[in-house]
């Protein structure tokens, strides 16, 4: 694809607050972008030119949708890929590629591929039936997590094991088909933001230390206290991920550093990440605009960190406190215009930035 002029509308699939961080990337760009969501009056399209308002699965709304655009990109890890795949059919430009979004959307699919490239996972099987149950409990043992394949996020649909009783239990709950994963006792989770241009330059972000609270994330500290070594190993991870694909964009990986410093991946996002948001104010080039840059077939930006970081994300009634830190001049404060709050909805978040001396 020639390199997209200013001027060129940017289609995104999904209308959450990573669209609409996306969106106010574009624009500084000299970008339009045009929103497909199945969601009314969602936070992407209050800042974006255009919305088309349909199920995913409306074949006739995301070919009008592909009119309106030059090129297309997701913004959440759920829009089918066969919406991807459909409009890549109909000769629009999707990047993603539909493949990573297929790979990343079923974790056993997802853990196959880590070991295809040679990156380490924690013992995994898939389990479609009772019987695959049995045996995988007899080969992983206990503690282990039972997840389901599909639809997993923010720590929904799995389920921790403790004993053979356990796994019964909890595949009555989750029901099939699932995948049954060893528990890893990690000493930290980290997560690598990568890029890839059309052109394969490929840039990395610096490690990202992530804190969870009830499986969604809650604090990402950049440096990370991972040591060098785990650092070029979270690089060459990445690398190679980009290039398997032949990937076009941003992509994230997260991974447990294990107390002896080896990574061990959990599960990749073929999009930018809330582990990310940092670089907005923490990095030369942002992972919003390193997204759209690789999506419109530009250079990739630098990628240098200005500073030590921490990112908090509000969730929920904690956006609740946005007049206390709009006064505070610590806090760069960022709120996604969500309509209603609920527990568990990520509403914000906030960066802090202690600038580097030199
Ligand atoms: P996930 O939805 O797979 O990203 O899991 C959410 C969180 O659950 C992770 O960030 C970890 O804190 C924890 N977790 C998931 N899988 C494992 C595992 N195999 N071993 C230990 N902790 C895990």
């Amino acid at each position: 694809m020639k390199p997209l002029a200013p001027g060129s509308t940017i289609g995104i699939l999904g209308g959450g607050q990573l669209g609409r961080m996306l969106s106010n990337a574009a624009s500084e760009l000299g970008f339009d972008v045009c929103i497909f969501t199945d969601e009314h009056d969602s936070p992407a399209a209050r800042v974006s030119a255009r919305t088309f308002v349909a199920p995913f699965d409306d074949r006739g709304a995301l070919e009008e949708f592909a009119r309106h655009v030059h090129v297309i990109t997701t913004e959440f890890e759920n829009v089918p890929a066969a919406t991807a795949k459909a409009l890549m059919d109909a000769g629009a430009h999707v990047r993603p590629h539909h493949h990573a979004l297929a790979v990343a959307q079923d974790r056993f699919d997802e853990k196959s591929f880590f070991a295809s490239t040679g990156i380490a996972t924690p013992a995994f099987a898939a389990i479609a039936n009772q019987a695959d149950l049995d045996a995988a409990i007899t080969e992983i043992g206990a503690p282990s997590i039972l997840k389901t394949r599909r639809f997993g996020y923010d720590g929904r649909g799995q389920i921790r094991v403790m004993s053979p009783a356990d796994a019964e239990a909890a595949f009555d709950k989750l029901g099939a088909p699932g995948i049954l994963e060893a528990f890893c006792p990690f000493e930290r989770e980290v997560s690598i933001i990568c890029a890839r241009s059309q052109d394969g330059q490929v840039a990395f972000y610096d490690l990202c230390e992530n804190e969870h609270k009830n499986g969604i994330l809650s604090r990402t500290v950049v440096p990370s206290r991972a040591n060098a070594a785990t650092n070029v190993a979270a690089r060459a991870a990445a690398q190679r991920v980009l290039e398997a694909f032949g990937y076009i964009g941003v992509l994230t990986i997260e991974f447990f550093v294990m107390p002896d410093g080896a990574l061990i991946a959990n599960e990749m996002a073929p999009r930018v990440h809330n582990s990310g948001h940092w670089t907005i104010e923490g990095a030369l080039t942002s992972q919003f605009e390193q997204h759209i840059r690789a999506v419109a077939g530009w250079p990739l930006g630098p990628t240098t960190r200005v500073g030590d970081i921490e990112m908090s994300n509000l969730i929920g009634a904690d956006a609740e406190e946005w007049s206390e830190l709009a006064a505070d001049p610590s806090a760069r404060l960022h709120l996604y215009g969500k309509r209603d709050s609920r527990d568990g909805r990520k509403m914000g978040h906030v960066t802090r930035l202690r600038l580097r001396e030199d």
